[in-house]
């Protein structure tokens, strides 16, 4: 079985409403200044500007767990709320990432596959270099053991990963981590509701979009970077980023079978602007949204999407009205959620569902490897 992520961009730019900082920013790295791996390492330049803008004074960067404390309590978030997630536990988080974090005064959560760790590979961290970022305030999160496809294994596989995985956490940190991220990014409703079983409380995946809290916090959107696109523009429309919520998503479960799939979601109730909301896809640029309701949304797929990996996709932003394009991510074949820069006059608001259907098209470019 191959999985296909296809690009769904969702837009809708409005007046901005007077409020609601209902959302969060989860931004996602895996490597740094490990420029023979561009499609999962930014520069050390390019994290240092990350890093200088986050201390600007203008965002709140929390640690994950206070993100998510809040968003279960119902308590407001301030506005441009950023946290900091890191996959894989390589050898430059701690060489590079840390000090830098760390000089910054920021917290972060690093995401670690115990069975790597445990084999002594080339360029990931030991145990005593992750006890050492715990013991200094470092969240760390469980990223399963052998850092598998969650969504081609069976359930009892899946649960040896976790229990694995969690001994071994048990064994050379003194505790079971709280908090999961999907390898990939990949997950379907049968791979979460192990995940929530097995008691964490929250799970990521690695699709673009902004969190919020009437959202799922099992399968959380992250905004990744790389040395392609991390320049500062992409990076401050990311961290700039309004959340648009949404209930009622058909198809419920992310990993569908259908070649379209029926694609539909409500937008809450309190988004102004949706008359403007408008759908990409990045092989189809512009795709047919059709509106129900005032509130509910189909998406209607042209024709069965083919593979996304190799392929061109184009994006577009909504800016003051004018439909431009963006970017291409042919690198990772994924997509990025295109926010508004300038909020004072205009919001726009941004959704990126995670897609990922059974098919027997290729899907060759794993973002995390
Ligand atoms: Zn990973």
């Amino acid at each position: 079985m191959r999985l296909l992520f296809p690009a769904i961009l969702l837009l809708v730019s409005g007046v901005a409403e007077a409020a609601a900082p209902d959302g969060a920013v989860f931004v996602m790295y895996h490597r740094f200044g490990e420029s023979d791996y561009p499609t999962t390492s930014v520069t050390l330049s390019q994290f240092d500007a990350h890093l200088a803008l986050l201390t600007s004074g203008t965002y709140n960067v929390l640690p994950v767990s206070d993100v998510i404390a809040a968003m279960r309590a119902g308590t407001p978030l301030p506005d441009r709320t950023v946290a900091i997630t890191i996959d894989d536990a390589f050898l430059s988080v701690y060489e590079q990432a840390w000090p830098r974090l760390r000089k910054a005064g920021l917290p972060f959560t690093v995401f670690v596959a115990t069975q790597p760790v445990d084999q002594g590979t080339a360029r990931y961290m030991n145990w005593d270099q992750i006890r050492a970022l715990k013991a200094a305030g470092v969240t760390i999160g469980t990223h399963t053991e052998s850092h598998l496809h969650m969504t081609r294994a069976d359930d009892a596989e899946i649960r040896g990963e976790l229990d694995r995985s969690a001994a071994r956490f048990m064994a050379e940190l003194g505790e079971v981590p709280t908090l999961f991220a999907y390898p990939y990014g990949e997950a379907g409703s049968a791979v979460r509701n192990l995940v929530i079983k097995q008691g964490f409380s929250a799970a990521f995946g690695q699709h673009s979009g902004v969190a919020y809290r009437s959202g799922d916090l099992y399968f959380l959107p992250r905004f990744p970077f790389n040395e392609k696109f991390s320049d500062m523009a992409h990076f401050r429309q990311r961290v700039d980023a309004m959340a648009l919520p949404v209930i009622e998503v058909t198809p419920a479960d992310p990993l569908v079978a259908a070649n379209p799939p029926a694609f539909g979601f409500t937008v809450d109730a309190s988004i102004a602007g949706l008359d403007r909301l408008a759908c990409y896809h990045a092989e189809f640029d512009a795709i047919r949204v059709e509106r129900l309701s005032p509130n509910r949304f189909e998406i209607r797929f042209p024709v069965r999407t083919t593979a996304i990996a190799g392929s061109a996709g184009s994006f577009t932003s909504a800016e003051k009205g004018v439909w431009q394009r963006l970017f291409t991510d042919q690198a990772s074949g994924r997509s990025a959620t295109i926010v508004s820069p300038s909020r004072a006059s205009s919001s726009v608001r941004s959704l990126l569902p995670a897609i990922i259907w059974r098919s027997s098209f290729t899907y060759s470019a794993p973002f995390s490897e």
